[in-house]
């Protein structure tokens, strides 16, 4: 991708300047959202083991890199829209292809936990 291409998460700046930043672990996010936006970046660009390190602690043994792999890179996402952002919660809906190349939304209300200065996603609801 070219340096300027926008950012996956909608947000009409560079993904250089946004989320990529912190998925390269450059800075850290400063928000619940921001963190959100740049896990769905990060889905984006099939990165697993920012997905992992993202998800707190006491949630990984729900989920494997194998499988967030495989979720990341099945998909093609297309689009994500920010419902409502709390200070520790985000409801979104992303937009993707499936395998089968059929359009598909996935809405989801997601918690969050600041620790050590940074941001984690605890769990989601999904819509
Ligand atoms: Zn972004």
């Amino acid at each position: 991708m070219s340096n300027s291409a926008l950012c996956f998460c909608g947000s009409a700046i560079p993904f250089k300047d946004c989320c990529q930043r912190y998925i390269d672990g450059n800075q850290k996010p400063p928000t619940a959202l921001a963190l959100m936006k740049s896990r769905y970046s990060a889905y984006a660009v099939h990165n697993a083991d920012y997905l992992w390190n993202t998800t707190h602690i006491s949630q990984r043994k729900f989920y494997s890199k194998e499988d967030i792999l495989h979720w990341a890179t099945a998909n093609q996402w297309q689009k994500l829209e920010i419902i409502l952002a709390t200070e520790n919660t985000v409801e979104f809906v992303a937009y993707f292809l499936d395998e089968n190349k059929q359009n598909q939304i996935h809405h989801e209300y997601s918690t969050f936990k600041q620790e050590n200065g940074s941001w984690f996603y605890i769990d989601g609801k999904f819509k």
